[in-house]
Formats: C-alpha cells, sequence, structure tokens
C-alpha cells in the first residue's frame, strides 16, 4: 500500500503518518524531515535548502523528488510508504508516478487532511519536539505531564523548527495554496482521492484514516 497525506502545514500529516507506521508498520517518507536531517549534516542539499526552508518557500523539484528515489530504492518491496509533504508541486507528482513505476508500485490512495487556516497558525506557532526522541507537544493543547520533562523519554530539552514562526508560516500556506492544491484534480480523475477532516481529534482522524485503508 502506498498512500499521500496531503494538506497545508500544521494539517497533522506528521503526526498521523507516525502512527500509520506504529499500527500497520509502514514507512514514512517526508521530504521536510530528510531536508531538516540534511540542513543539520551540513550536506550541499542541506546547504542548498536551507535558507529556502527558512523563507517557507518551496526547494526545487529535482532534490526532493531525488531524495524520495534514493529512500524508496532502500526501501524493502513490502513495506507500504506514507508520503507525508510530497508531492508538493505538479511537477513533483509527475515525478513520483515515475518513480514508483520504477519501483513497481502503484498509488492506492490520496487523503487530504482539510482544516481550518486561523487553526493552523495557533497549532504551528506553538508546536514543539523533545530533542532525544522526537514527540510532539504543543504550549496550549499538548503540554508533558510534568513541566519540562518528555513524557516518553524523560529528556528535558526540546526544540521548535525555525519555520514555525507566524510571516514564514503565512508563506508556507500560500505556498500550498498556489502549488499543492491544484495537484488534487491530477489524482481525482483517478478516484483515488478522500478528504478526511483534519480538525477532528487526532484519535478520530487515525481512524478515518484507517478506515480509508481497509477500504
Ligand atoms: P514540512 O516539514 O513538510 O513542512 O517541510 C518544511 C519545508 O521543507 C517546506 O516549507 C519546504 O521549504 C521544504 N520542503 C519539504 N518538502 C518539500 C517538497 N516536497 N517540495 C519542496 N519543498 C519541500
Amino acid at each position: 500500500m502506498n498512500i499521500i497525506l496531503l494538506g497545508p502545514p500544521g494539517a497533522g500529516k506528521g503526526t498521523q503518518a507516525q502512527r500509520l507506521v506504529e499500527r500497520l508498520g509502514m514507512r514514512q517518507l517526508s521530504t521536510g524531515d530528510m531536508l531538516r536531517a540534511a540542513v543539520k549534516a551540513g550536506t550541499p542539499v542541506g546547504l542548498k535548502a536551507k535558507a529556502v526552508m527558512e523563507a517557507g518557500e518551496l526547494v526545487s523539484d529535482e532534490i526532493v523528488s531525488a531524495l524520495i528515489s534514493d529512500e524508496l530504492a532502500a526501501m524493502g518491496d513490502s513495506t507500504g510508504a506514507i508520503f507525508d509533504g510530497y508531492p508538493r508541486t505538479e511537477a513533483q507528482a509527475v515525478s513520483l508516478d515515475g518513480i514508483l513505476e520504477q519501483h513497481g508500485r502503484k498509488l492506492d490512495h490520496v487523503i487530504e487532511l482539510g482544516v481550518d487556516e486561523d487553526a493552523l497558525v495557533e497549532r504551528i506557532t506553538g508546536r514543539y519536539t523533545c530533542a532525544k526522541c522526537g514527540k510532539g507537544y504543543h504550549d496550549k493543547f499538548e503540554r508533558p505531564a510534568k513541566e519540562g520533562v518528555c513524557d516518553k523519554c524523560g529528556s528535558t530539552e526540546f526544540k521548535r523548527r525555525p519555520d514555525d514562526n507566524e510571516e514564514t508560516v503565512r508563506t508556507r500556506m500560500a505556498e500550498y495554496r498556489a502549488k499543492t492544491a491544484p495537484i488534487l484534480p491530477f489524482y481525482e480523475q483517478r478516484g483515488i482521492v478522500s478528504r478526511v477532516d483534519g480538525m477532528a481529534e487526532m484519535d478520530a482522524v487515525t481512524a478515518a484514516i484507517e478506515a480509508i485503508l481497509k477500504g
């Protein structure tokens, strides 16, 4: 099974992808995570991507499609893929078709997480993660049980994404509206698009996605 989670920044794609990984043994392929790792490691891709990401703009199609292609090549054929934050442009959607074909895979579902944009800014600007285990938190909606200590691993170090500030979030949303939302009709023609209410409780969103995957 190969699926795309589509939705604006903060819609919950990453959170839901992690849950599907835990429950269904699928693999999350997040170009955002791959790019952040490249920036941290200072690779040539990271050096190119850093300023673009900090501005909330899109990294080149060639770079992200190459990351996805390499990642799929390194994956076992029987493991399902969850594309999170990719494709983001029509050119990437076309590339993904080619990459999947090369690997004898096909796209089963495109799941769009629908959300209210005003709520997204609050969601995104308040979010942070444990620096050690990656568990996600939120200033308002999900604080650790003991202030300053990760519920999952006990670490006291947390981090925020540099692009999770209001100005950059607005640019990321504009990029989504202008370049990513228009790829939906490309998949609608194939009858593989489903919509889920991304403003619902996290568990309800997971249940709705799992119901779609079970068909
Ligand atoms: P994300 O973690 O998916 O929100 O991505 C963070 C940032 O990485 C985006 O704002 C872009 O600058 C860049 N990025 C991630 N995925 C892509 C993609 N598929 N195409 C272009 N840029 C991307």
